[in-house]
């Protein structure tokens, strides 16, 4: 997924002066943003009150919507640093093809995930032929300072762990929780859980009280930690719970996002995530010069970048607050 903002502003994230260290209950209702083709999405990361979950930078939310009659997905070749990109479907399916050479059908369950590291380009289309429904999200994982100038790298995992508890189950996208672990590479301390309720269902997910939650309600209504939910609300968790409470009449499908607060000030702009200014304009000059990122192969025409904000972010290094 690419942000197709035409006019970005340079963000500085991160940090954990904003982190709530302990729990609270903040809904936030997703604000829609249209993607390439006829793709709109509800955008609930970065928000006006939360721009970081743990080291989960970026959450978008598309669907269910009815594709049958239309291209559906079609974001065309775009450049990444700095992150990860985690592809996750409910319905449908996704092409990924990326300048490393990965040509892959994500399906529904299936973990697509790409290291951006020092830089890769990908593109992400719905197939000619695709099923009627399409309905995922699109997650952003920032890279800590150690591992961001990685070596670009692709998975694909179609076998995930799964947990199995009284009135609930998971699976394991990313991270841990009660010994089932992803396969899935990570950088930093996180989790990513995609939680079914059965109808009348609910029970208490088992959390670490040191990392930092969120909850997106993906489909049907419930409840988390006794909040009314509708589908594709969020509800930001802050720190210090042993657990989550959820529970729902109907049945519901819900993303439990967390990890360690991340403690380094980032900085983003379009689809880079980087430490200052002057990297954040590097790597678009490379993007625009053909540099660095590589060739995604027959996946339509690179996507240009947009124009710098004007007054660039000075270079800053590494902050750490207290
Ligand atoms: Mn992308």
């Amino acid at each position: 997924m690419s942000n197709l903002e035409t006019a970005p502003d340079i963000a500085v994230r991160g940090g954990t002066s904003e982190v709530a260290a302990n729990p609270v209950r903040e809904i936030f209702a997703g604000k829609e943003v249209t993607l390439g083709g006829d793709t709109v999405v509800r955008r609930l990361l970065p928000n006006l009150g939360r721009r970081m979950v743990g080291p989960w930078c970026f959450i978008d939310h598309y669907g269910p919507d009815d594709i049958s009659a239309r291209a559906g997905m079609a974001v065309p070749p775009h450049p990444h640093i700095g992150l990860q990109t985690v592809s996750w479907l409910l319905d449908g399916e996704v092409h990924h093809r990326d300048s490393i050479g990965s040509d892959q059908l994500i399906r529904p369950g299936e973990l697509g995930l790409m290291t951006a590291g020092a830089g890769i380009a990908h593109a992400e289309h719905s197939p000619v032929a695709h099923p009627a429904l399409l309905h995922g999200v699109q997650l952003w994982v920032a890279l800590p300072e150690a591992s961001r100038a990685t070596a670009p790298a692709w998975q694909h995992h179609s076998r995930l762990p799964r947990l199995d508890i009284a009135g609930l189950s998971a699976t394991v996208i990313l991270g841990d929780v009660e010994g089932e672990r992803s396969p899935g590479k990570t950088f930093a301390p996180i989790v990513g859980l995609d939680v079914t309720l059965p109808p009348g269902g609910g029970g208490r997910l088992p959390l670490e009280a040191e990392f930092e939650y969120a909850a997106l309600v993906m489909s049907g209504g419930m409840e988390a930690d006794g909040v009314a939910l509708a589908p594709g609300s969020m509800l930001y968790l802050g720190c210090g719970r042993n657990d989550l409470r959820l529970a729902s009449d109907a049945g519901a499908r819900v993303l439990v996002l967390g990890g360690q607060p991340f403690e380094e000030r980032i900085v983003m702009w379009w689809n880079f995530v980087a430490r200052s200014g002057d990297e954040i304009a590097a790597a678009r000059e490379d993007w625009m010069a053909g540099d660095r990122f590589g060739e995604v192969s027959d996946a339509g025409a690179r996507t240009p970048a947009p124009a710098l904000p004007s007054g660039t972010l000075k270079p800053r290094g590494r902050v750490r607050d207290q």
